[in-house]
């Protein structure tokens, strides 16, 4: 399932140029855009579901099996001290692309600049 009007499906296709953190036949990690810290990356399902309450078990699943080697990649690249994993449903709750996704955001200590998604909403 693809949505020819979302942008998250245009990064899956290569329509919009992204830098890949890891893939695999299920999903895919890249680099968001706007980076929170050093090495925040989004987890995308392939499947166009827009947000946790339309996402299929099975994609749900194959997603969150994806998490542990992109947090080694993120890890091994970027050596934080913690990781942040959030997700954010419908634009109440600071969505602002709706192709479900997850934000992995590496923490390198107090002084890290992180500023929480919630926030800039
Ligand atoms: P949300 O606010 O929906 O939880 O997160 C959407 C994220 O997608 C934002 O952090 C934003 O920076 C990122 N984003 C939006 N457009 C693009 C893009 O074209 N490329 C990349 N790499 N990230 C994007
Ligand atoms: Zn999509």
């Amino acid at each position: 399932m693809t949505d020819e009007s979302c942008i998250f499906c245009k990064i899956i296709s290569g329509e919009i140029p992204s830098a890949k953190v890891y893939e695999n036949e299920h999903v895919y990690a890249f680099l968001d855009i706007s980076q929170v810290t050093k090495g925040h990356t989004l987890i995308i399902p392939k499947s166009h579901e827009k947000d946790v309450f339309e996402l299929n078990e099975e994609t749900a699943a194959e997603l969150f099996k994806a998490v542990p080697a992109v947090a080694t990649a993120i890890n091994d690249t970027f050596q934080p001290e913690g990781l942040n994993v959030l997700n954010n449903n419908k634009e109440p709750a600071g969505q602002s692309v709706f192709h479900y996704h997850l934000h992995l955001i590496p923490r390198y200590g107090a002084q890290d600049g992180f500023k929480a998604i919630w926030e800039e909403h």
